[in-house]
């Protein structure tokens, strides 16, 4: 659980990409629209804190987690990183002691190494590229620390090796190693074990909350998966097509859901579905629809098997339906 302030705060973050309009619809003046990925998010971060961001693929949770680590740019909104406001910093230089707080494990393992290099090569490229090391006795040091933090031991045995003599979960292993080399506060992992072996993914999930455990960093797990993010968070936020429709504890979330989406979801997952609570619902159908097209009113509303008038009309604001847990939705309270 958080132990002090937060280590990330959004205010109200928003991504929108223009939609290049057709040349007779710009010609006539007509607006040509955006894509609203990411439409208006709150959500903190306590340091120490474990944050699982859920949603189907559409939802805009990887735009989240790429504005956090600042590969892509915001068009409203703030985002404060230990009290600081990082919204407009750009550029290399001015982005070096933040990238070092900060880290990314992508999903794909196989993308995220280059094949050419060696594991020790690619823990080390964050360590020399930020130069937080002195010299080659020093940086041998924090590639070992970081390789046997994720598991790979002994890490010299690894360090000469190329990704492709690496099994898939060894591989995922060192795409962690890179991030923990520079000691972030705060690691953001997009769907990190989703291409993974179920033996495998609870193994990597155990390293992610031994790190938690020993080094006090906050994680956003970014997921589809409401079981893996019961397992490992703290809190769980539930996005729906750029908005967070639910936010609370893990075991709120999962077990006494309030929004009809979070309900479908579970209902998704047999290991969690069953009668608990409120998950009397049927099972989710359909797909996201396109953030170019956010529907009016509750953007859930033409999926929702309980919409009514004022869904179709009025977009629900959050409100509190228990202690940390928030719900957007008409019939929450
Ligand atoms: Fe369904 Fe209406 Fe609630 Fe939206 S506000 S989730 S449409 S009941």
């Amino acid at each position: 659980m958080p132990d002090t302030a937060d280590v990330l705060c959004l205010e109200s973050l928003h991504v929108h990409f223009p939609i290049q309009g057709r040349l007779f619809d710009r010609l006539r003046g007509r607006p040509a629209g955006a894509v609203r990925a990411v439409d208006g998010i709150d959500l903190n971060i306590g340091r120490g804190e474990i944050v699982a961001l859920v949603g189907e693929s559409g939802s805009g949770k990887t735009t989240v987690g790429r504005v956090i680590t600042k590969l892509a740019q915001p068009t409203g909104g703030r985002m404060l990183f230990d009290g600081r406001d990082m919204t407009s910093v750009q550029g290399s230089s001015a982005l070096r002691p933040y990238r070092h707080r900060v880290q990314m494990i992508f999903q794909d393992a196989y993308q995220a190494l280059n094949p050419r290099h060696t594991v020790f090569d690619i823990v080390a490229e964050p360590l020399r590229s930020l130069r937080l090391v002195e010299d080659g006795k020093q940086l041998a040091e924090r590639v070992g620390e970081a390789l046997a933090s994720a598991g790979l031991n002994p890490p010299g045995d690894f360090f000469a090796r190329f990704p492709h003599e690496l099994s898939g979960g060894q591989r995922q292993r060192v795409v962690i190693a890179g991030a923990l080399a520079v000691r972030p506060e705060l690691i953001v992992a997009d769907e990190p074990v989703s291409m993974l072996d179920v033996s495998i993914r609870a193994q990597i999930l155990q390293v992610l909350v031994d790190l938690r455990a020993k080094h006090n960093m906050a994680l956003l797990f970014i997921t589809h998966d409401l079981p893996l993010a019961w397992l490992i968070a703290d809190r769980i936020a539930v996005l729906y097509l750029g908005k967070l429709v639910e936010i609370g504890s893990a075991d709120e979330v999962t077990f006494n859901p309030r929004h009809p989406y979070t309900v479908a979801l579970r209902n998704a997952t047999p290991q969690i579905g069953g009668n608990v609570g409120r998950a009397e619902l049927p099972a989710l159908q359909g797909e996201v629809p396109s953030a170019a097209r956010v529907p009016k009113g509750c953007r859930f509303h033409p999926r929702c098997p309980v919409a009514f008038d004022r869904c179709r009309e009025e977009e629900p604001p959050p409100v509190e339906v228990g202690s940390g847990h928030t719900a957007a939705c008409w019939l929450a309270t």
